[in-house]
Formats: structure tokens, sequence, C-alpha cells
């Protein structure tokens, strides 16, 4: 499985219609940790509960039918203060989507998740699903893929990921899903501390 674990500038520049970095000022150490696919219960309150001890923020990335199923986790997401964001309600690829079907679902999640921020799962969108988004999402890539989800590396070369590569400013993709648990329960709590010693705040995307 190939992914670039940090999109580069030059790169992120080709789309300015996307948000790839958080907000920076100059001498200011901030990460923006996002975290796509739940809420879980057999996750999400753990990834709360890490971020509480460091009063750290972060936007999750919401798929529409976990928040039905899990509203007392979403209520907790945002009574913590961090930012929510629309994922679609099924996780959909829009590549294999028409626009119609495409847009339907993301109008479900949308009635689910009160955000004006989306991302696209799997960063994957057609041009004419990008372009009728916009009109009413902020729309939220990312800088650095941790690749929690992905069974072929370490724990540890997932964490050096991030380490080596996330620096102020920079949106940081991770998952509070069944799938990325492993990598996930070994990286956040590295993260958090490593990070947090070295200075740095963990803030919401802002929808403005
Ligand atoms: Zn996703």
């Amino acid at each position: 499985m190939y992914y670039p674990i940090k999109i580069p500038r030059w790169l992120q520049s080709f789309f300015p219609n996307y948000i790839w970095r958080g907000k920076t000022e100059a001498n200011s150490k901030r990460l923006y940790l996002t975290f796509d696919d739940g809420p879980i219960p057999e996750i999400t309150p753990w990834v709360l509960e890490q971020l509480r001890a460091y009063d750290a923020k972060a936007t999750f990335f919401c798929v529409g039918e976990n928040v039905q199923k899990n509203q007392a986790i979403y209520q907790q997401i945002i009574a913590e203060g961090h930012q929510v964001g629309n994922h679609t309600f099924k996780h959909l690829n829009g590549w294999s989507t028409t626009k119609a079907d495409y847009l339907d679902n993301v109008a479900a999640c949308g009635e689910q998740v009160d955000s004006l921020l989306f991302r696209p799962p799997y960063g994957r969108l057609k041009w004419g699903q990008a372009k009728a988004l916009r009109a009413n999402y902020k729309m939220v890539l990312w800088e650095i893929l941790a690749g929690d989800f992905d069974a072929s590396i370490s724990g540890e070369q997932c964490w050096q990921n991030v380490c080596k590569n996330a620096t102020d400013g920079s949106i940081v993709v991770l998952h509070d899903s069944q799938k990325s648990w492993k990598h996930l329960s070994y990286v956040l709590p590295k993260l958090l501390e490593y990070y947090h010693n070295k200075g740095f705040t963990f803030e919401v995307i802002s929808t403005k």
C-alpha cells in the first residue's frame, strides 16, 4: 500500500481550495490533530480521555451512521470543546460514487453532524463533487498521514511518521476506528507527551 506520509507544500499549493494546514503565527507551536471515522464506543471515549489529560483539542471527522448510533459520544466530543466535521454518512469513496449519490450521502451526514468542515473519505473526490461541496463546506485534507490504519508497519514506524514530520501548523490524520486501534493506542499517548513537552498546543481546525 502506498500513501504519502507528508504532503509537500508545493503540492498543497496546487490545490488552494483545500485546507492542508492549520493557522500559525510567528513562533507558534500548534498541532491540529484529526480523528476520522468515529465515533465508536470502543475507541472514541479513550481518545477523549487522552486529549483531556493534556487539555488538547482536536477535530473529529465523523461518519454519519456512527453518530446516529452513538449520540452520547458525539455530544461528549462537542461538550469537551472539540471540533467536528462531516465525513459522509457511510464513508463513501467519491471515485466510485455518482455525484448525486455522494451529495445525498454528505447531506445525510449533515443531518447528524452540524459543521461547515468536510473531509472526503480516502481523500477521494471527483472534480464535480468537490466543486459542489465547496459551495457549502470548507474542504479539509491533511499534511501528515500517520498510517495508523496500516497493519504492514509497526507502531514505532507509525510514531516515526508523525514525529519526523509534524511541525507547527501540521494537520495530522489519525483514526478512532477498530482497524487503527493497535497503532493509535501506541502513538497517541506518545504524541501528546512529546509535543506537549516541546511546548506545543493542540488546536481545532477553524470553521472561519
Ligand atoms: Zn475516513
